[in-house]
This record gives structure tokens, C-alpha cells and sequence, in this order.
């Protein structure tokens, strides 16, 4: 018995997969496959499992080093904790919770669909992979282990550790976590990353915009059959590891046993969650007692769970299907509307969402990127579709550039961002952290804390972060906005709301999170440091009919149209109910967008679709 292990991170997926691909290449001398998930201490509470691990607390800058610029986070401590550095904040929710063990769950049963099988275990990784390395090479031998290659900090020491433990044997790596993998960019990543997005997007685009060119065809190791995925071909049988016989120590964790549904799994994950409430509390879907996964809730723009078949299925249902000829397609009118709707604020028609899926590799940007291709080469590049369907591929882009942004020297985390590190970041514009304010969130009335809580009297912020803590989910736009508003109106520090973000979003990505987080407080890769959300020039643009104020924040239901934006100019306050009469905060520039001002006469008129404006790039308007 020579058994091929791959240990899963970030990539809960079987198609698409370098490992299973290269696990079954005829020379491979491997005669067993084990697949491997670690639900790990240092990102999860596992108190109540049994004989668990402890968490670590957070490795955290005290208060006073916070607000200095110049204090480092020590990158070989990383974050190491299920509780965030500078809030507290749980670094996971009940509904991300929910979606992880979707995807962990699913993937054990694509590869039994498969004929395979997968161990799932908690503690700390660098304790179970040899555990299990050793049980192996006792009954056997190992041929090696396997692994996505990762980016963060956390991952990557993860991964340090792992290697030492098992006595620097290498871990294999593989690159699959991106649209284009490092070594095909026209650069090398690691010293030549462009400091501007717009600079990498051309030099990437030179590749050629097309199948074969800048686009990589996906490996074919699976595809979904009779609702299931499964391996396309025999897969190498499941080693005979009894994992009950692996000896572990009193609190090294243990293995998820094939009686533990998932709802008995997320009743123990959950439980830390719910003993210790967060500012904004959970979602109303989400109920205490926690016996079993929460429901979606209702008004939720992500009605799907977090499996593989299900994200190659929204992959079929947004882009659409190739026909046997090639040139014919079927299905796709969401993606031939992609750029015109991406800024709609209700549902979940209006973008992809592909992000949830993507941010725990329960899909390959590959097999999107080359499914997006195939649809612009079906459609003769037709001039409408092109136009919307390739603004996918610039997105994915964007995830990939923030990748790309990391390297072992930078300061994803720190308070001033990038910033320090590019040398053509404007100097004058650069906010000064110092001055930020640090949120006190045990005052009710703290600025941030009421962001937080969707309680800063400005509706279309409250709707945005409502949302979010209902349903895990904010859009694109909202994102933007809720961002500039903590940090360029309310003039916060902007690491409180990348891990109110972190611990709420069923997306959150570390990359795009705190990369998009340190763009908006203008500390991060964007050249215009200074620019800044106008939310009440946001809301008469993309939310032309007021649905998605009044889907959120209910208490409004009696101010008229007209207000509902802005009703702290509504005589009657009584109609405001327990709403904030007046807005944390009233900037002179919003006043030319009240109602009645003349560039507000036409509100509704041109655009009034409900989806909002065509187009919007990553920018301030
Ligand atoms: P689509 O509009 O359909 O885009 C397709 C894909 O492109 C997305 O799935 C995503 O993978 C990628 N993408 C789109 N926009 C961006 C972007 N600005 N940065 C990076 N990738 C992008 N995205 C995350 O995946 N995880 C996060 O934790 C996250 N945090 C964010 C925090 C802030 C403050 C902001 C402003 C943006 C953040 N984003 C994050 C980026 C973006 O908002 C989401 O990727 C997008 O809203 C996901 O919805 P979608 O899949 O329908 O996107």
C-alpha cells in the first residue's frame, strides 16, 4: 500500500483537481488516495468536540501600539486565534459556519460517490498530518503529500509548520487557487506585482483574451452526474487507516466519525457563538439552540448551499452550457447581462455570486474563466455580449490581482496597509492611522459600533449592514459604500470593519477582504487614495425605487418615497419610529442630492429599473 494524500485548505472541490489528476497519472506509483480536512483551532472553537484542542487568544498589538503606524504585526505569528486582534469579533459566523461544513461535507461525499472516501479531523494540522502520515507508513508507505498552494500568512505558516513536523518532507504544492497561476503571468508575482491594478489587468490581457491564451483549460477530473459530482474515472482506493486506533493526546482533537451528520457537528461549532454574542448579534434566521444548520433567510440574495454540485450549477444556470457543436449555447442571459445589472442591490440574478464558492475553492476560477471564454467564442464576440460578459473576467481579475498583492513583506494587516510599501503612493493624500478613531464597542453610542449595528441614520448604510449580519451577503456597491462611510465620513480605523466583515461574510476571502478594505480607507493599491462614496448620491443612483432600503430597514415603512433616503428632513419624526432622527454624521456634498435639489428632480425617470446605472467601475462617484 503507497498511499498519494492531499490535504485540503481552501479547495473543497474534486473537479478541477491537480492532485486526484496527478494522483492517477499512469506513472504515478501510488496505490491508495486519502483525502484530508483539518477543521483547525487556531480558525474555529472547537471546546465542544470531543478531547478538543484549545484556541489560542488572539496575538494582538496592545491598544496603545494600534493606533502607531509604525507597530508591526510579527507575520510569523499570524493571526492564530478564532477571535479577530483589534475587535474581539468571532472570525466566523453561524451562517460561514454553515457554508463551510456544506462544503467539507459535500466534498466526503463526492469522493464516496466516487468510490472513494475522506478523513475529517480537528486539532492542529501539524499534529494530525503526521499522526496520519505515520499510521500510513506503518501499513505501507506514503508516496507524498499534497496541498493547494496558498498566499496568506496564515496558510502559509500553516503549512511551516505542517513541513517541520513531518521532518521537512515537502509538501507538494499545487496551483489552483487562481484564474491565472503564478507561473503563467507575464511576471514574476513574488518581486513584480504592478502597485495598480489597471497595470496587471493589461499586462495579463496581453496574454491574449481567449481560450488557450490568457485562459487555462481546466483539469477534467470530474463532473456533476445524477445531482452528485464524482471522479471522472476509477478513483485509487481508500488506504485501510483505522483513524479510531491513532493515538492522540489529551486535547490533540480527534476525527469526525461517519454517525456525525453534519447538523451534529455544527451544533458543537456553533454553541462558543452563541455563548458569547457579537455587537449586531447573529442573524434572526439563526436560531440559539443550534441543533441543526440554520435556515437561509427569506430575503437572502444567496439562496444556495455551499456544495460543489450546487456551485456548478449557478456556474450552468449565470453562464450557460456549450452545445455538443460547439457553437451553439445554451442558457447564459444572465451573463450576456452581467455589466449592466452587477450593480443591482436585491437578489440573485443581478452578479454571479460566485464569490461564496470561490472563496473556499468549491469551484475553480478556471472553470469559470474557461466557461466565460467558451461563451465569447460561441457568441463570435459579438460586441453586447462581449462587452458584459467579459467584465466577468475582469472581475475575477481583481481576485486574482489581490492574490497577487501578498507577499512575505507586506502589511495586509498592519493599519497603514500597502501604502508604506509603494513608492508611488501619493504622500500628501496618505491618511495619518493616528488619527483614526479606535472604537470603544462596548459605548452604544461609539461611531463604529453603530456602523457595525446598521444604526447610523443613514439608510442606505443601515440597509447594507443589515443585510450583511442577516444573510452574511452585501453586495458590491454596498461594500464600497458602508467602507468609504466608516472610513473617509466617519474617519474610523478600518480594521474594525474588515473583521466585522471576516466574521459576517459567507465569501470572506483574506486577499480580497483586507486588500479591498485597505483600497477603500485608501491605504491600500489604488493611486486615488482620497476618493470617497457620496451614500446619498449612491442611493437616488442605485437604489432608483428605494426597494432595498425598504427591504432592510423596516422601520421606515411610514416615511413616503421621497424621504426615505434622507428622513432626517421629514418634519413628523414620529414616522421614523426607533430609526436615528439624524444621521451620525451630514457631509455639505450630500445636500445637492436631497430631494427636490435640481440634480434629484429627474430621480427615478431614466433609470428606474431598480437595478441601478449600467456599468460602475471600482470607484467613487
Ligand atoms: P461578481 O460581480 O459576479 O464578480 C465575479 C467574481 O469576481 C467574484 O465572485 C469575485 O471572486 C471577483 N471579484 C469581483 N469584485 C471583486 C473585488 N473588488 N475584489 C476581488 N474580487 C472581486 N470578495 C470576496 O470574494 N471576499 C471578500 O471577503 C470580499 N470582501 C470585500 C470587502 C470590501 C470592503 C469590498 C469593497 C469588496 C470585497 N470583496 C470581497 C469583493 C467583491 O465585493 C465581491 O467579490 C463580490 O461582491 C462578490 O459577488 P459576486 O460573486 O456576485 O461578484
Amino acid at each position: 500500500m503507497n498511499t498519494f494524500i492531499h490535504y485540503h485548505t481552501l479547495d473543497l472541490r474534486i473537479h478541477d483537481s491537480p492532485s486526484l489528476h496527478i494522483a492517477h497519472q499512469p506513472n504515478n506509483p501510488s496505490t491508495h488516495f486519502l483525502p484530508l480536512y483539518i477543521l483547525d483551532p487556531r480558525q474555529l472553537d472547537l471546546t465542544h468536540l470531543p478531547n478538543a484542542p484549545k484556541s489560542p487568544s488572539p496575538h494582538s498589538l496592545n491598544s496603545a501600539t494600534h493606533q502607531d503606524p509604525s507597530a508591526r504585526y510579527d507575520p510569523k505569528q499570524t493571526r492564530c486565534s478564532p477571535l479577530s486582534r483589534v475587535g474581539g469579533f468571532h472570525r466566523t459566523s453561524p451562517y460561514r459556519l454553515k457554508f463551510l461544513l456544506e462544503a467539507v461535507f459535500s466534498l466526503r461525499e463526492s469522493y464516496r460517490a466516487s468510490g472513494g472516501d475522506m478523513v475529517i479531523a480537528y486539532g492542529l494540522p501539524e499534529v494530525i498530518l503526521p499522526k496520519i502520515v505515520d499510521s500510513l507508513k506503518a501499513d505501507g508507505g506514503v508516496e507524498g503529500v499534497s496541498a493547494q498552494r496558498e498566499y496568506t500568512l496564515e496558510e502559509i505558516s500553516n503549512y511551516r509548520r505542517i513541513n517541520n513536523a513531518l521532518n521537512n518532507e515537502e509538501i507538494w504544492f499545487n496551483d489552483s487557487k487562481t484564474l491565472i497561476p503564478p507561473g503563467h503571468l507575464p511576471f514574476n508575482p513574488e518581486s513584480h506585482t504592478p502597485d495598480v491594478y489597471t497595470e496587471f489587468r493589461k499586462k495579463v490581457e496581453g496574454l491574449g483574451i481567449g481560450l488557450n491564451e490568457m485562459l487555462i483549460k481546466p483539469l477534467d477530473t470530474a463532473e456533476v452526474k445524477d445531482g452528485q459530482v464524482k471522479y471522472n474515472g476509477r478513483i485509487k482506493p481508500f488506504p485501510e487507516i483505522d483513524v479510531d486506533k491513532i493515538e492522540l493526546k489529551d486535547g490533540q482533537g480527534g476525527f469526525i466519525s461517519s454517525d456525525d451528520t453534519i447538523n451534529s457537528v455544527y451544533s458543537k461549532l456553533v454553541k462558543p457563538l452563541f455563548d458569547n454574542l457579537p455587537i449586531g448579534g447573529w442573524s434572526s434566521s439563526s436560531s440559539d439552540s443550534g441543533d441543526t444548520l440554520p435556515d437561509l433567510h427569506p430575503k437572502s440574495a444567496i439562496p444556495f448551499k455551499g456544495t460543489e454540485p450546487a456551485a456548478l450549477e449557478r456556474v450552468d444556470d449565470y453562464i450557460g452550457i456549450p452545445l455538443e457543436d460547439k457553437v451553439g449555447w445554451k442558457g447564459g442571459m444572465k451573463a450576456k447581462h452581467y455589466k449592466e445589472t452587477r450593480n443591482g442591490l436585491l437578489g440573485e440574478g443581478f452578479s454571479t455570486k460566485f464569490s461564496t464558492w470561490l472563496s473556499l475553492g468549491v469551484i475553480s476560477p478556471k472553470v469559470v474563466g474557461w466557461r466565460v471564454g467558451e461563451l465569447l467564442d460561441a457568441q463570435g464576440r459579438d460586441k453586447e455580449v462581449w462587452k458584459n460578459v467579459y467584465w466577468i473576467l475582469f472581475e475575477l481579475l481583481w481576485r486574482d490581482y489581490f492574490q497577487y498583492t501578498l507577499n512575505p513583506n507586506s502589511s495586509l494587516f498592519n493599519p497603514d496597509g500597502f501604502s508604506s510599501q509603494i513608492s508611488t503612493y501619493p504622500q500628501d493624500l496618505r491618511p495619518n492611522p493616528s488619527e483614526w478613531h479606535q472604537a470603544n464597542l462596548e459605548d452604544p453610542e461609539d461611531k463604529a459600533r453603530r456602523w457595525c449595528e446598521g444604526r447610523t441614520g443613514v439608510p442606505f448604510i443601515d440597509a447594507n449592514m443589515r443585510e450583511l449580519i442577516e444573510t452574511g451577503w452585501m453586495s458590491n456597491r454596498g461594500r464600497q459604500n458602508v467602507a468609504s462611510f466608516l472610513t473617509k465620513d466617519l474617519y474610523c480605523d478600518w480594521r474594525i470593519g474588515a473583521e466585522f466583515f471576516e466574521m459576517h461574510l459567507i465569501d470572506y476571502d483574506t486577499c480580497s477582504n483586507w486588500g479591498n478594505w485597505q483600497y477603500q480607507a485608501g491605504v491600500g493599491n489604488d493611486p486615488r487614495s482620497s476618493r470617497q462614496f457620496n451614500p446619498i448620491k449612491q442611493a437616488n443612483d442605485y437604489d432608483v425605487d428605494n426597494g432595498f432600503v425598504r427591504t432592510w430597514v423596516t422601520e421606515l415603512e411610514d416615511v413616503g418615497d421621497e424621504y426615505v433616503q434622507t428622513p432626517w428632513l421629514i418634519n413628523d419624526k414620529s414616522k421614523l419610529k426607533e430609526y436615528p432622527t439624524k444621521p451620525i454624521v451630514e457631509l455639505p456634498s450630500w445636500k445637492k442630492h436631497y430631494p427636490n435639489q435640481p440634480s434629484t428632480r429627474n430621480r427615478g425617470k431614466a433609470k428606474g429599473n431598480g437595478k441601478g446605472p449600467k456599468g460602475g467601475k471600482q470607484g467613487a462617484e
